[in-house]
């Protein structure tokens, strides 16, 4: 009965311009990151398209609060708050290679509305409005309060949300309209520890003088340089052409006054998924530790860097840290930065660990390890996030979401990445994405499906009505 009451509400042309215009009046502000003013957090632009959304918010009825300029608050009722959904209107900087549109020039074409921040976040955040909105017209009334936060500062570190959360109550359910559909309620933990090496300065041929790799340290790198003094071009032609083969990196060499330059360039890929990516440092090492190189402080740090993060090793396996449930996956590891230089090195990897991962199966294990190899470390485990899987909270957003689809095999999902509600307890990550549309969110051509969006707004009006009725 409702489920027909809500179809009828959302399903007609009207609110559907309605939604794009909505949507469209967010993205034409572009809400990057900007230079922090007194009274202005986060620069100038999340600032305005924070108070366009308010504008729209109260448009639509709702008493509406700017939190210092951290966050935005849409209220529902002036009941006791049991929902707090959060989604955010900072978007990341446009880049360059868009096609359909101007980045900030929303554009509605085949269905879909293409522009930086209609999937991330702004078109997911705006639904959530609609569905408020809805609520609200057909006149269903509320026992609790639904509080929807406007965020301005996901994408850099949200510290938003946690200035709100440090004056502000947690609601007994969050929600953040940040990811994907059906629902994420286990987010992993993560091992990203500081590793260094340190030896006396060698003038002995041929060793390695200087080494790097990758830029951040949750990114897998796609290129690695390497200098080796006391070598030609020649004489690493063959290992070069085999290790190129062996793990589809391609090297190119030079010859310099000295010796040889070497730049390998694999494929970048983030860090929560390594296996889709192809990492040049890891296999930049493995060309190394195969040179006939005179022994001396760098040779054997390549070769016990080698040992300990073998090129295609995702999990940890050498490092001895490799290990799964059945609820958050596999951990899984990525070597993504990486100085070396003629008297030491510092590095780190990017491990994204389950829940059953610890300080001794995990953090003791590795720093066993890099011990055995006389390196230094320093970094403690950060935690994971789980909302059970059984609460009622997650059992109903899943069943909401197989209401309005078809997709009634549906389970809660685990993810390697961290969204808007890692720290927030009891907080899941529900929608917009469709599982396997392609938003190119962070990328060219960023965009959002309007179907997939009105079929959301169907979804959260009716999580509302029975998280708050
Ligand atoms: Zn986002």
């Amino acid at each position: 009965m409702m489920q027909e009451i809500i179809n009828a509400y959302f399903d007609s042309p009207e609110k559907e311009a309605e939604l794009i215009a909505a949507i469209s009046r967010l993205v034409r502000i572009p809400s990057v990151k900007g230079r922090t003013m007194p009274g202005i957090p986060f620069g100038n632009g999340p600032l305005r398209c924070l108070e366009e959304a308010l504008t729209l918010a109260s448009e639509m009825g709702f008493s509406t609060q700017n939190y210092d300029h951290y966050v935005g608050l849409v209220d529902f009722n002036d009941k006791e708050t049991k929902l707090h959904i959060l989604g955010h209107l900072d978007v990341v900087g446009e880049g360059n290679g868009w096609t359909v549109t101007e980045p900030f020039t929303p554009l509605l074409k085949d269905g879909m509305l293409y522009g930086r921040g209609t999937d991330d976040d702004k078109g997911p955040t705006v639904a959530a409005l609609f569905a408020m909105k809805a609520v609200k017209d057909l006149g269903v009334p509320l026992k609790h309060n639904v509080r929807l936060i406007f965020g301005t500062d996901e994408e850099s570190g949200s510290d938003d949300i946690a200035y709100y959360y440090q004056r502000e109550p947690y609601a007994p359910c969050t929600f953040t309209p940040d990811a994907d559909f059906p629902v994420i309620n286990i987010e992993k933990g993560s091992y990203k520890p500081t590793i260094t090496g340190t030896w006396e300065q060698s003038e002995t041929l041929p060793r390695v003088t200087a080494l790097s790799g990758g830029y951040r340290i949750n990114v897998v790198p796609p290129e690695a340089e390497a200098s080796v003094e006391g070598i030609s071009a020649e004489r690493v032609s063959k290992v070069l052409s085999l290790v190129g083969k062996e793990t589809g990196v391609t090297f190119v060499v030079a010859a310099t006054d000295t010796g040889i330059q070497i730049h390998a360039c694999g494929v970048g890929g983030h860090a929560a998924e390594p296996e889709k990516a192809n990492n040049a440092l890891t296999a930049m090492l493995t060309l190394l530790s195969r040179l006939p190189l005179a022994d001396c402080g760098s040779t054997r740090a390549v070769a016990s860097l080698t040992k300990l993060f073998p090129h295609g090793d995702y999990h940890g396996a050498a490092l001895g840290v490799a290990q799964s449930d059945e609820q958050s996956g596999a951990l899984t590891l990525s070597l993504n930065l990486l100085e070396l230089n003629e008297t030491g090195f510092e590095c780190y990897f990017d491990a994204r660990t389950p829940l059953c991962a610890n300080d001794s199966n995990c953090r003791q294990v590795a720093e066993a390890a890099f011990a055995a190899h006389d390196f230094s470390f320093s970094g403690e485990m950060g935690a994971p996030h789980c909302t059970p899987t059984d609460s009622d909270f997650v059992q109903t957003l899943l069943r909401c979401y197989k209401q309005y689809t078809s997709d009634t095999q549906a389970v809660p999902l685990a993810t390697g990445g961290g969204t808007y509600v890692h720290d927030i307890p009891g907080g899941v990550a529900f929608g917009c994405s469709m599982p396997g549309f392609v938003s190119n969110l962070h990328g060219p051509d960023e965009r959002v499906r309007i179907a997939d969006l009105i079929t959301s707004c169907k979804i959260f009006t009716q999580t509302i009505i029975e998280l708050c009725g």
